[in-house]
């Protein structure tokens, strides 16, 4: 699949608008026209999200002058910053940041920090289909396929597969794989600098402003799903895409062993010792059975493994930009396990 993600910044009645688009191409072809007409307005090369000086309506009319083939899905639709539904910069309806355009959208992304079930409380989603990717930017390959699209297809081609999804066909499109909305970075509102991590309830309890610094708090993703949802918890549309729960393996052993650590050579050989005997990290989260896990790995992560497939995890909640952390072991920080780590610079 041929896909890269821009960000669009432009004014809107007197606000300034960031919002993020993921863009599919059918073939090289279109991608090289998409590049020409794209490169006018900003400089393509700059980063690997680049950024364009136009509206998100004119960036979906000019790749739909192109080829209609072009699927634009617009990005992570919750997160503050740079959303459809940002606190800070996205509007209050797909309609609203897409215009007369909207037509050409059929696609949203649910974002690391909402799954399906909090947008199913917004009944003016329903006409569109919710996707989920790994909206993976940093140099941590474990995190790839940490959110997924799970499809059936005779043919894997791009037309089936956003045929698939244009219809929300739920004999193709069978689920999606979401990490939990507590582990994205803006779950709960907050400041990062600050250490304030606050619940929404508690948030406007305070009036929206850090109890630490006084300043504005940012306002993360269940606040606004709360502020513009129109139908209670729980609400499952009679056509949604059904999804699964799970957590990157390595993010399971690294907090099953109670370090927690961004890296660890420890950590990722115990991750590729599982991926080696059972296939591919999915199999190792969703099918192997306990018996078979603990053939490989120790009972400590054998259980965090069944336990997030049985989404039966605590979570301390993502806010301002923090990863939300899953909690196996409520001792975790007391039980600190010794691990073997590299050695540092001193033992050479
Ligand atoms: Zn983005
Ligand atoms: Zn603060």
């Amino acid at each position: 699949m041929l896909t890269a993600e821009v960000s669009t910044i432009f004014n809107y009645e007197g606000q300034i608008k960031k919002i993020h688009h993921i863009l599919h191409a059918p073939s090289f072809e279109i991608v090289d026209q998409i590049n020409e007409v794209l490169s006018k307005y900003g400089d393509l090369k700059a980063d690997g999200r680049p950024t364009l000086m136009m509206s998100a309506p004119e960036l979906v009319e000019k790749l739909m002058e192109i080829n209609k083939d072009i699927v634009i899905t617009s990005a992570h639709i919750w997160t503050p910053w740079f959303s459809c539904f940002g606190s800070r910069s996205g509007f209050n309806s797909v309609e609203e940041c897409y215009q007369d355009q909207t037509k050409h959208i059929f696609s949203l992304e649910t974002g690391m920090s909402s799954d399906p079930a909090m947008n199913w409380r917004l009944s003016s989603l329903d006409k569109f289909t919710l996707v989920s990717n790994s909206d993976s930017h940093s140099p941590w390959s474990w995190r790839l396929g940490r959110e997924a699209n799970v499809f059936d297809l005779k043919k894997v081609t791009y037309w089936e597969i956003f045929d698939a999804i244009k219809k929300k066909d739920r004999e193709r499109f069978l689920y999606t794989i979401e990490t939990s909305p507590f582990y994205g970075k803006y779950h709960y509102d907050g400041h990062r600098n600050c250490g304030i991590n606050l619940h929404p309830k508690d948030a406007i309890k305070s009036n929206n402003i850090c109890p630490k610094c006084g300043k504005r708090l940012t306002i993360g993703v269940l606040h606004r799903v709360e502020e513009l949802a129109d139908r209670p918890e729980g609400f499952v549309p009679k056509d949604a895409i059904p999804f699964k729960t799970l957590l990157p393996l390595y993010e399971i052993i690294s907090f099953a062993w109670g370090s927690g650590e961004l890296y660890s050579k420890k950590v990722l050989e115990e991750h590729d010792k599982l991926i080696e005997n059972f296939g591919n990290e999915l199999n190792v989260l969703l099918n192997v059975p306990k018996e078979e896990l603990l053939k490989v790995t120790n009972e400590k992560i054998a259980d965090a493994i069944i336990k997030v497939r049985e989404g039966k995890v605590k979570y301390q909640a993502g806010y301002d930009g923090m990863y939300g952390k899953p909690i196996f072991d409520e001792n975790f920080v007391q039980k600190k396990i010794e691990l073997p780590t590299q050695k540092s610079l001193k033992e050479f």
